[in-house]
Formats: structure tokens, sequence, C-alpha cells
């Protein structure tokens, strides 16, 4: 199978590896990594950056031809789940089983180790981000064996959010929780000038809020409230009138439910239904996390450049993480403020727009998402990272060779 026309969901990346390998079992995964030179895994192809390329010599690795594993263990609140899966299926399979994760991402069809490998996150003052529920995770290293690193290792800190560095994610363990309802409810108008950013995050289970920057302040609000819980008091904006779409005049009906109607966590977590499924968007993104006590001067400095973002902006949408403890994480350590950007298309009109946006959140310590479109070099990332040596060891460790070490890694670790 050829790699030549493969492309990410944006169509903004060309794989160039030589060869795309779709194994159907493990251990014809682990003889391709074992044979080949330069490996990485491609999982459902939703970064905008080159974080999956392996390069022109180089295999990518797609799991979507192995078994799907979803193994829920009730007494432990666990499930199993496989390195190809994605979160659409691995939540229809936990919420069978009455369980449920603590949370999900804006979209649902992003593969559960690709998600975790780059500090995925949904939103809620309270939430880790998805690796947050790992306990497990299994991997076939570049010498073709495998090895399970749990909670309790020294190396576990390394572990999750390892940007496929590691070697190859064959399973992973996630903790669960009893299932829940969520009732969402989407508000309009909510000016940034006198903003409480504390008491609107603290608000609800999970608060997003959106805005195009054409003007100060925020569009929307879509506020996720658990229904074993008091009903938010939302009293900063306006209910809205008609169900919405996070960018103003999109077609609602692809979003999930709003009003407060009460349902299942996986039907409300997730800003897109599951059952809409789109091959390749229209835009690029971008993402900085930053310590949450700085939200509020983070986004005055972001109404100070809206000038020069809007035009190249279709949505930015402002969550809450907590701190978590994976060394590559962006929320690791701090409990953070994740300020994301939905752009048009067009890379040649948008970098200048994101090194505009870096330039004015360096004074908050804003760590870029890992599969986002970022341009902080090496160095800049080093000061971000306080455990970025601890990786670099450890990738080392598991994969003294390199195989799994790309162009994007090697930036990262400064190699
Ligand atoms: C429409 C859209 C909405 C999004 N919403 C959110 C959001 O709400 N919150 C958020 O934080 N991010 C969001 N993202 C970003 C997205 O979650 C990340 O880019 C994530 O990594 C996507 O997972 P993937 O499997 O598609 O990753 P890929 O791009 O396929 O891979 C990402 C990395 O993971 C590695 N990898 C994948 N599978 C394995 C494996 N089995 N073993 C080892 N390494 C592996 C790859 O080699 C690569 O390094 C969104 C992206 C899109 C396109």
């Amino acid at each position: 199978m050829t790699a030549e026309t493969l492309t990410n969901w944006a169509r903004n990346i060309t794989y160039t590896a030589k060869e795309l390998q779709r194994p159907h079992s493990v251990d014809a995964l682990r003889a391709l990594v074992a044979g080949g030179e330069k490996v990485r895994v491609l999982g459902s192809g939703h970064s905008f950056n080159e974080i999956a390329e392996p390069g022109p010599e180089g295999t990518l690795l797609s799991l979507a031809g192995l078994p799907p594993v979803m193994e829920v263990d009730t007494a432990a609140r666990t499930v199993r789940v496989g390195g190809g899966v994605r979160y659409a299926e691995l939540a229809r399979a936990v919420h069978a089983h009455g369980l449920a994760l603590h949370n999900m991402a804006s979209l649902p069809h992003i593969s559960v180790a690709g998600s975790v490998a780059t500090g995925t996150h949904g939103s809620g003052d309270a939430n880790g981000p998805l690796a947050a529920a790992v306990r497990e995770v299994e991997l076939v290293t570049a010498d073709g064996t495998t090895l399970a690193l749990g909670r309790g290792d020294d190396r576990f800190g390394g572990a999750v959010t390892s940007l496929g560095a590691l070697g190859v994610v064959t399973a992973l363990i996630l903790d669960l929780e009893p299932a829940f309802e969520v009732r969402q409810r989407v508000y309009g108008q909510l000016p940034l000038a006198g903003l409480d950013f504390a008491a609107v995050s603290a608000a609800a289970y999970s608060v997003s809020l959106f805005t195009r920057w054409r003007h100060s302040g925020f569009d929307q609000a879509w506020v996720k409230g658990r229904a074993d819980r008091p009903v938010p008091d939302f009293p900063w904006a306006v209910p809205a009138a008609e169900a919405m779409h996070p960018v103003p005049g999109m077609p609602a009906e692809n979003c999930t439910e709003q009003f407060g109607v009460p349902g299942p966590w996986h039907e409300r977590l997730p800003h897109f239904r599951a059952e809409f499924t789109p091959s390749s968007g229209e835009e690029l993104q971008s993402e900085y996390l930053l310590p949450r006590e700085h939200a509020g001067a983070a986004l005055r400095e972001l109404d100070a450049i809206r000038d020069a973002v809007a035009p190249v902006l279709q949505v930015c949408e402002v969550r809450t993480v907590a701190a978590d403890e994976q060394w590559l994480s962006p929320s690791y350590g701090r409990d953070t403020v994740a300020l994301h950007f939905t752009w048009l298309a067009d890379t040649a009109a948008v970098l200048p727009v994101v090194r505009r946006v870096e330039e004015a959140l360096a004074p908050f310590a804003a760590r870029p998402h890992w599969g986002k479109v970022f341009t902080a070099s090496a160095t800049v990332l080093r000061e971000l990272y306080p455990r970025l040596a601890d990786f670099r060891a450890l990738a080392k460790e598991l994969d003294p060779a390199g195989k799994f070490r790309n162009a994007f890694v090697r930036d990262v670790l400064g190699d």
C-alpha cells in the first residue's frame, strides 16, 4: 500500500512515507516494527502538523485493521481499549455497561491513542485532559517487544502524552466512572469587560466560550451541567433562542442537543454528534494552554490584537483543563486555561497571525497543543516543560536508535 497521496484530515499535510502498512494482528505489527527503519503510527489523522510524519524513508502504520478491542471491567470500572479505536465507538461501548469517561473532546471521531499522545482535552475546571484517565499503556517498542507501563512506574509520567515517540501503543487501560447525564445550554453575548473568568468557568461541569474576535467579548457560552448536580446559574449572558453552531451562521444540526435536554454524557460533552462524520475539514487549528490565573490578562492581550486575528479566524474557543502529571502534557503541573483558534484553511495567511498570537501569549508561559499549528522553537519549549529532559532520556532508553524519532520529535526534544 502506498502513502503517496495520504493526507491528514485537514489536508494541509501530505505524508511522504514510502509506505502505509495496516497490520491485522499485534504479531504482524511487532514484525513490521522490528523490521522497519523509521516508523510512525497514523491515528485518525486529526492533527494539523507533521507530528505523525515518519519521513520519505519511513513507514506509516495504521492500526485501523487490528481487532477493535474494548474490554470493559465493570467491577474495576476500567476499560482496555485497542490502539486504533476512536472515542465515538469507545463511548458507546462503555455507556452500554452503565459507565462513563470523565470527559471528551469537541469531536468524538478522533482515536484514543492519538488523542492522549498529544494531550487532547475537553473542558472543565476539575477535568484533567483525556490522558488523565489512562492507568496503563501497552507498547510495542523499537525491537518489536511489548512493554506495559502503569501508574506507579517511574516512567509512567512520560508514557501517555508521548507524541508517538516511545513506540506503538497497542492498548490503553482507562479509568471509568458511573454513567451520568448532562444538560447543555447555550448562551449569547458575554462581554469581556468586567468578565469574572473564574466564576464563569466554575459555573458548570464543562464550560466553553466562543468568539470570532470581531468585538470585545464572546458570541456564545456552551454550558454543560451534570444532571445529578444543581442546575448551573449563568447570569452573565442571554440564553440562546435557537440551536447554535459554535460558528454563528453554520447549521446546528450536526451539533449535540441543547436547551437543557438531559442526555448521556457522550452525547452532550462533545460539541459535535458522533453520527455526523466530517471526512475532511476546511480549517487549521492552533491552541495555547497557560496557567488559569492569567486567563483575564491573556484574553485582554488577544483583544488588543483582534484586528489582526479576526480576518483569518473562523472561531476561538476558551476552555479550562485541570492540572495533570504527564511530563509533556500542556497542562502538566498547572490548572490551565486553553485558548483555541480555528483558522481559515490558508497556511500562508494564518502563520503570521499565529506568530502574533504566540508573541502576545509568551509572557504567560503558554504551551502549544502538540497536535495543532505552532511555531515555538525547541529553545522556547525547553523552558516550558520542566520534565523535557526526563522524557528525552526515556525516549533514548526505549528507542536507542531513534526509530520513532521523526523531525517533529527531534525539534521538540532539541536533538
Ligand atoms: C475537528 C477537530 C476537533 C478537535 N477537537 C479537539 C479538542 O476538542 N480538544 C483537543 O485537545 N484537541 C482537539 N483536536 C486535536 C486532536 O484531538 C489531536 O490532533 C489528536 O492527536 C487527534 O488524534 P489522531 O488519532 O487523529 O492523531 P494523529 O494526528 O493521527 O496522531 C497524533 C500523534 O499520535 C501518534 N499516535 C496515534 N496513534 C498512536 C498509537 N496507537 N501509538 C503510538 N502513537 C500513536 C501519531 O504518531 C502522532 O504522533 C481536534 C482536531 C480536529 C481536526
